[in-house]
């Protein structure tokens, strides 16, 4: 088969699936993915949620607009969430209240109904988001992966991109293959500043920040799947049913370098700590713990568009904690810029602001030394 596409992705995570398929439309596209399957790092590590109240202001927009696709793909399943004030979190609490949409304060009694292990005390205050919900990643995933090859597209797993070349067109060093293409898709996740630099650029910044999460059994013969995700405002723990167990997770941002993570045992028993501190429930058996990179630019905003210096380069970066919810239309929104397309008005119509997002804001940074 013929080395040379129009456009190559690199990273086959949600974010590279998704604009890929969209991409194959009307373009040959290749994705060079370098482990041995697609959404082995970020995207498979998630606590497949969708919160239209978390992340800056660029992803709350995209999560709205990302909404008819979840919907109409039967990707949701209603969950709501309980944000528990405990008396230190006030300002924490504050400042949610301040910008949520579609909330309401309930009191700590009507938490106890919805979710029987809330310890008395603990909450000072409640707020409730009725409009959150699981997401099913994998099928999401794989929708994008198929619509991908029924287009055409070619998915090329274990082809670690080690070298990428501008000349008329790009070279790209892929494994042991050698391809070439007009435009590069840098959808790389963690390793997204490692990808820029092949392409001659500085880092933008983009610092990946682990996060752990625990398996653990729940309440012997207590109906869990149906409970609510709960957290406390401030944000240092959270926790979900999920495959019948309940999801734990402390919260934790420890920046690292990217690698193949995993759960950090000390800062998982911490937040399991502070799980305790507010439920009646001792947690006995941890089944399974697991680790991500979340991947943030210094202003927490996506970084989506074209190189501003470097032709043909196009960035699609740092999702952060909110990648999968923003999916479906941030990939909408990066495949029509890839294509130097007007950006769709249902997206922009969210109140979407393309310079929080686009590269360009780095562009002292991103100048070649
Ligand atoms: C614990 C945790 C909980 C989360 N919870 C949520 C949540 O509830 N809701 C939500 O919306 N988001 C959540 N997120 C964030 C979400 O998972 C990410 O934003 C999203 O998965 C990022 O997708 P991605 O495709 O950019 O990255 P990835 O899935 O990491 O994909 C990048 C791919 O690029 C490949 N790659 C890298 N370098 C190269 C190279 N040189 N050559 C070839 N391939 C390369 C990697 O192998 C990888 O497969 C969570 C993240 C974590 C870690």
């Amino acid at each position: 088969m013929s080395g040379e596409f129009d456009i190559i992705v690199i990273g086959a995570g949600i974010a590279g699936a998704s604009v890929a398929a969209h991409l194959a439309a009307a373009h040959r596209v290749a994705i060079c993915e370098m482990e041995e399957r697609p959404g082995y790092h970020t995207t498979g590590r998630s606590a497949a949620a969708y919160e239209p109240n978390y992340g800056p202001p660029s992803i709350l927009a995209l999560t709205r607009a990302s909404r008819a696709h979840f919907e109409q793909g039967g990707y949701l399943t209603p969950r709501e969430t309980l944000f528990f004030m405990p008396p230190w979190q006030e300002q924490a609490f504050a400042g949610l209240m301040a910008v949520q949409q579609g909330m309401e304060e309930i009191s700590p009694a009507a938490a106890k109904a919805r979710f029987p292990l809330l310890k008395d005390g603990y909450a000072k205050r409640v707020v409730r988001d009725p409009g959150t919900a699981d997401i099913d990643v994998d099928l999401l995933h794989q929708f994008y992966l198929r619509l991908f090859r029924q287009r055409g597209g070619v998915l090329r797993c274990e082809r670690p991109v080690s070298a990428l070349e501008k000349g008329v067109r790009w070279t790209v060093q892929a494994g042991s293959e050698t391809l070439s293409a007009r435009i590069i898709v840098n959808a790389a996740g963690a390793w997204g500043d490692r990808v820029g630099g092949m392409a001659g650029r500085k880092s933008i910044g983009l610092q990946p920040k682990r996060r752990s999460i625990a398996l653990v059994q729940g309440p012997e013969g207590a109906d869990i799947m149906h409970w609510p995700m709960v957290g406390d405002v401030g944000e240092t723990w959270y926790c979900k049913p999920q495959s019948g167990k309940l999801l734990i997770s402390p919260a934790d941002a420890t920046p690292v370098d990217p690698h193949d993570a995993y759960a950090d045992d000390m800062t998982l028993a911490e937040g399991i700590e502070r799980f305790a501190q507010a439920v009646d429930h001792q947690v006995t058996r941890v089944e399974r713990t697991w680790g991500g990179l979340r991947s943030f630019a210094p202003d927490g905003n996506p970084v989506v568009g074209h190189d501003a210096e470097q032709d043909g380069f196009f960035w699609l970066v740092g999702q952060g904690g909110y990648g999968i919810q923003s999916s479906p239309a941030l990939s909408r929104l990066a495949a029509a810029l890839v294509l130097g397309e007007a950006p769709p008005s249902d997206i922009m119509d969210e109140g979407l602001t393309l310079s929080e997002i686009s590269p360009r804001r780095f562009l002292d940074r991103t100048a070649p030394a």
